[in-house]
């Protein structure tokens, strides 16, 4: 493995739109037979069991033109895989280092073929995931929010403070803060690495209930400018050095547009948006996701996300690598038309 690809955020041209993966789960089982939906560590268990199938995941989303790729790490926790998987402490730890390994390992494979190939290759991050405290509850807390009223602020970093140590130590380029579903949970996402982190450079994405409140209903535009400013008041001169962006995850792509408006409407001031929706289908615990038939391809979606400011652009649930390329040839078309 090479380490002479990795690259620094600040390198990347800040005006340029960024591509995300899509959903690194729904791609998992491709490649994997064991059933992902429905397992308390979801696809971070296979990490531990198959870990040649998480590396040909993030290939193939980094072929299919992702520029962003996240550890496999959303659902990991040192718990969780003490519980599970029945590993000591120190090995659950890392384990979750050996998720990031995977994840750079990919890029440094990727990286190397197209070199090879085009004598050039473009920058791609590797960013750790870090899923909300509800993920790991397995009770669908993760889309209510519901444990911000039973927990304080300082459990809540307690919680995601070994995994974050252990991302950083592995020399991810930054964090992915995702799926949060309230206000209470992201504050105390970003005070801690605003604080304690201070050269980790992250961004903080919400799941979203309707077109215009996170899971636990609290406003997106109020969430999102408090975060905004906590990252002002950190860095006043140039707060996009520390934070890729605010934006929202996991949401039906239908209420992107919206949510994002109601952030624009009253501010000038506002921080790059991150936008990586799930195809639009809604999950049944039982029936497993439905209404594919419904659903508009996200590309389409696109333009108008770019209009309205949003400058990582990805997938989440149910969104495959076929997708990804749709999006990046969209978004490769309008950074053509616009230079
Ligand atoms: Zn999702």
């Amino acid at each position: 493995m090479t380490h002479n690809t990795k690259v620094k955020p600040t390198e990347l041209k800040s005006d340029g739109i960024l591509v995300k993966c899509g959903g690194f789960s729904t791609q998992l089982s491709k490649h994997v037979t064991g059933k992902i939906d429905g397992d308390p560590l979801w696809g971070s268990r296979f990490d531990y069991e198959n870990p040649s199938a998480v590396i040909r995941t993030h290939l193939d989303f980094l072929e299919s033109g992702a520029q962003i790729i996240l550890s496999n790490t959303y659902q990991s926790s040192v718990d969780g895989f003490m519980k599970y998987l029945h590993l000591s402490r120190e090995e659950s730890i890392a384990l979750i280092r050996s998720s990031c390994k995977l994840a750079k390992e990919a890029r440094d494979m990727y990286m190397k073929n197209v070199t090879e190939c085009k004598g050039i290759s473009e920058p791609v991050l590797v960013l750790g995931s870090v899923g909300p405290y509800g993920a790991t509850l397995h009770d669908g807390s993760e889309y209510d929010g519901s444990y911000a009223t039973k927990m304080t602020r300082h459990e809540i970093q307690n919680f995601h403070r070994p995994r974050i140590d252990a991302l950083v130590a592995e020399g991810v380029d930054g964090l992915a803060v995702e799926t949060i579903p309230c206000l209470m949970e992201a504050e105390a996402i970003t005070e801690m690495l605003l604080r304690q982190y201070p050269e980790v450079k992250f961004w903080v994405s919400f799941q979203c209930k309707d077109d215009l409140h996170l899971a636990n209903g609290e406003t997106f535009a109020n969430a999102a400018l408090s975060i905004w400013n906590m990252v002002k008041e950190n860095n006043k001169y140039n707060p996009k050095e520390k934070i890729f962006g605010i934006g929202v995850n996991c949401v039906n792509p239908k209420f992107v547009a919206n949510l994002f408006k109601s952030l624009l409407r009253n501010e000038t001031d506002l921080p790059p948006l991150v936008v990586y929706s799930n195809r639009g289908e809604i999950f049944d615990s039982k029936k497993g996701w439905t209404g594919a038939e419904n659903c508009i391809p996200i590309e389409a979606f696109v333009p108008e996300w770019i209009g309205l400011g949003a400058s990582i652009i990805g997938g989440c649930c149910r969104v495959y690598p076929e997708d990804i390329s749709r999006i990046r040839k969209c978004v490769n078309s309008y950074t053509s038309e616009t230079n």
